[in-house]
């Protein structure tokens, strides 16, 4: 739509992917005059669901972990959450080893399910975590973490699990900013094992249109509500009186407030004249790139599969093989299945075509298939830049770009892991609202 003329707004979001959506709802909530713009000719950002008849394909991450902000939001949009379930495999030695159920990285209550699959020294080194000493560092890279507490067989079973998490290397992640949790529990208790009552992670879950259901529902709240700008790509970012200009290929929009719920590189580039410092530290984030193959197969030219996700490394490149209609039966038409191979890093940026090809050849070989099973259909989706790396020294970057932002009135950063988009989107808001009421205040 556009936008009415001339009107001043309290709030411009900039960016409708989870973030943006959910911080227009809570500052719509709070009364605020909002209005979105967003450089896609859809909303939704990374999460969107393509849907045809007999066929819903997700584009993006296929689930979202259910923390409390997201729960609190489900529940007053009336979106029923789905559990997901899977059982996922890792490739050790050439072999498929099946995970415990419910493994999870940043859940040490679950690091016992790893136990038969460790030998009898490993199993000792894991269950003796709580003799190892406290780190020492102010950050750590979560390779190196892991490797100290638990031993290295126990980091190869759970290194495949962060890959899926997070697509990058885990010897460049941040392990405090991208496990705050573990780097906390580390710190106040000397262990995992001792803290871990008080640890858990997220179930992951998703919706009965997919993803793309959760993005419809903050959409239809916002309806009638919040002007919403679809290709309309922020470029750069003004200060005019006591409002911000928003520029815009169309025009421009005026608002006493931004929150720039877009991608840390998209940010930097809308600050880039206003504040060169914030603009250094947004592109200090690395954010890689990301591709899903889809390639749809007659079930029948298919082995039957005790894995619906599979997760291994080949040649530095990280996979992720996952069945469709295996874990969500309703979205594949009977008689088909879609498997999807993610590819993330520089293979990402590979031609559709080849990207098709090397998909087809990893199904081929990791699910031994026959030279008779076919491709009925294949697409290829691509985010560029989606995944966002905390690599180590990420929370001092935040702080100093906090203080940058200092010299914008107004203007905020929303961007972040899917893990906290929700969260993420509710502080923005309440900033939005404080900043608001103190400019009030101030006359
Ligand atoms: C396949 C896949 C799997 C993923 N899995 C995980 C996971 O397991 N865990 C995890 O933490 N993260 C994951 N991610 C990343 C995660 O999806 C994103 O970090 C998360 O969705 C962020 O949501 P967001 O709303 O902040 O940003 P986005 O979804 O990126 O939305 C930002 C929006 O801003 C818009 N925009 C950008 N620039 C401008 C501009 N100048 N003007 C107007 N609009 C603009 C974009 O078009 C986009 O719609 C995954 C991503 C992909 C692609």
């Amino acid at each position: 739509m556009s936008f009415p003329e001339s009107t001043k707004f309290q709030l411009i979001v900039v960016g409708a992917g989870l973030t943006g959506l959910a911080c227009a709802y809570e500052a719509q909530k709070e009364g605020l005059s909002v209005a979105v713009l967003e450089a896609r000719t859809r909303p939704g950002g990374a999460l969107h669901t393509l849907g045809q008849p007999g066929l819903q394909l997700e584009c993006g991450p296929e689930s979202i972990p259910s923390t409390p902000a997201l729960e609190r939001l489900l529940r007053e949009l009336s979106v029923e959450a789905i559990p997901v379930q899977e059982r996922k495999a890792f490739k050790r030695n050439g072999q498929w080893v099946a995970y415990p159920q419910g493994l999870r990285p940043s859940d040490p209550g679950s690091y016992a399910g790893m136990g038969p699959l460790l030998g009898l020294s490993a199993r000792l080194r894991l269950q003796g975590e709580g003799l190892v000493g406290r780190g020492t560092l102010e950050d750590e890279p979560v390779a190196e973490f892991f490797t100290r507490r638990l031993g290295n067989a126990a980091w190869e079973v759970l290194a495949p699990l962060v890959r899926e998490e997070w697509g990058g290397d885990p010897a460049q992640l941040s392990l405090r900013s991208a496990y705050p949790a573990l780097w906390q529990a580390e710190n106040q208790h000397g262990s995992l094992t001792r803290a871990r009552s008080e640890l858990s992670a997220a179930p992951r879950v998703t919706f009965a249109q997919g993803m793309g259901t959760l993005i419809d529902a903050l959409g239809k709240a916002l309806e009638g509500k919040v002007p919403f700008g679809p290709g309309q790509q922020a470029a750069v970012l003004q200060r005019k009186g006591a409002y911000w200009r928003v520029y815009t290929p169309q025009g421009l929009l005026e608002g006493e407030s931004v929150v720039l719920a877009c991608s840390a590189p998209a940010a930097a580039r809308i600050l880039r004249h206003i504040n060169p410092q914030a603009t250094a530290l947004l592109n200090q984030t690395p954010h890689l790139p990301y591709s899903s193959v889809h390639l749809a197969f007659a079930q029948e030219q298919l082995p039957d599969d005790p894995h619906d996700v599979r997760l291994w490394e080949e040649a530095g490149r990280f996979y992720r093989l996952s069945r469709t209609r295996a874990r969500f039966p309703e979205r594949v038409e009977a008689g088909f299945e879609v498997l999807r191979l993610d590819v993330v890093g520089e293979a990402a940026r590979l031609s559709d075509t080849a990207l098709a090809r090397l998909a087809l050849g990893q199904v081929r070989e990791q699910l031994k298939l026959g030279e008779n099973a076919r491709v009925v259909r294949s697409w290829v989706f691509r985010q560029v830049g989606a995944l966002p790396q905390p690599t180590l020294g990420h929370h001092r970057r935040q702080g100093l770009l906090e203080s940058a932002l200092t010299r914008l009135p107004g203007v905020f950063f929303a961007g972040g892991p899917l893990e906290q988009a929700v969260a993420n989107a509710e502080q923005a808001a309440r900033k939005v609202s404080g900043f608001l009421a103190l400019q009030k205040a101030e006359g």
